[in-house]
């Protein structure tokens, strides 16, 4: 091992650092301490988190202590441990994730179980689409599930996609899907045909309440991801409004949504009207979290 006087000298091991840093993490209140604790050890490592177990007693380098000194001090400091190891888990997939993307949540694993429900009696060659890709996560963890399908997903932002696409290609899933640069539906339409079903995680914070979220995401997420607008419906009534004219007839919108949307979102549809099956599915907290639409089968 590199360093050995130095490690001697220190006599810290991976158990002994472990313990520590989840006191520490602990009294700074930082969400599942232990955790945290893991995945940066495992990050400076280069190890798998089950191998801190299996090398408990492997001394580290100062050099080592250092860096993992650095992590500690950042992620006491707010940021989350997603963007200090580059990466997150979801769908049982590893993604890359920089500050130019949203951190997937597994509550939005709900979206993805809803989608996978829909497509699961489908002829091959359904045409699929996301809005507002950010990592790739969703529709990634379905081009992986259902190969035989055509993926579609666009972002606002070339940085996440640039994100996304390095995503697709850690999954061998470049050839599956297909990214755009812009607005929602604006650079697919006419371009693609219509979908069988659109899929989005959109922003749907009410901008009010943007400074009262945690500071991991306050200071570190992208605001563009999670703003809303005023009333945190404004991404939500935009995409009803106007996927129905890229959907084919009978096909679906599959939306997530805030857990305190569900009333406003059966006025917006009401209104907007061109939908039937309007269904609100719950996550594992039981909270409201995905909205399915049909698209009323008529003239096109
Ligand atoms: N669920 C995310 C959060 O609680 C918000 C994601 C979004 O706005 N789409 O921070």
């Amino acid at each position: 091992m590199q360093n050995q006087a130095a490690a001697e000298d220190n006599d810290w091991n991976i158990l002994k650092l472990l313990q520590w840093t989840t006191t520490y993490f602990t009294s700074r209140s930082v969400e599942n301490p232990r955790a945290a604790a893991e995945i940066l050890l495992a990050s400076v490592l280069q190890l798998e988190r089950v191998d801190l177990y299996v090398r408990h007693d492997l001394p580290l380098s100062a050099d080592e202590l250092g860096r993992f000194k650095e992590l500690i001090r950042r992620r006491v400091a707010g940021e989350p441990v997603a963007y200090i190891v580059g990466k997150r888990e979801f769908w049982s997939m590893d993604f890359t994730v920089t500050p130019a993307v949203l951190i997937p949540r597994p509550e939005t694993e709900c979206l993805v179980e809803a989608a996978l429900r829909h497509l699961e009696d489908l002829p091959e060659g359904q045409n699929v689409l996301e809005l507002g890709t950010g990592c790739g996560a969703v529709i990634l963890a379905l081009a992986a599930r259902k190969p035989q399908h055509c993926f579609y997903a666009s972002d606002l932002s070339g940085e996440a996609l640039g994100v996304a696409y390095q995503n697709a290609c850690r999954h061998a899933l470049e050839k599956n899907v297909r990214f755009f640069c812009g607005s929602w539906l604006d650079p697919v339409q006419n371009r693609c045909a219509r979908f069988e079903m659109i899929v989005s995680n959109p922003p749907y914070i009410r901008r009010s309440s943007i400074d009262n979220l945690q500071v991991e995401i306050r200071r570190f997420e992208p605001l563009m991801a999670l703003d809303g607008g005023e009333d945190g419906l404004r991404s939500l009534e935009e995409i009803i409004g106007s996927a129905a004219g890229s959907l084919k007839a009978g096909g679906r919108l599959l939306l997530e949504i805030g857990h305190d949307q569900k009333q406003a979102l059966e006025a917006i549809i009401n209104r907007i009207g061109g939908y039937e099956d309007v269904n609100f599915i719950k996550d594992y907290s039981g909270h409201d979290r995905v909205v399915a639409l049909r698209n009323k089968i008529g003239p096109a």
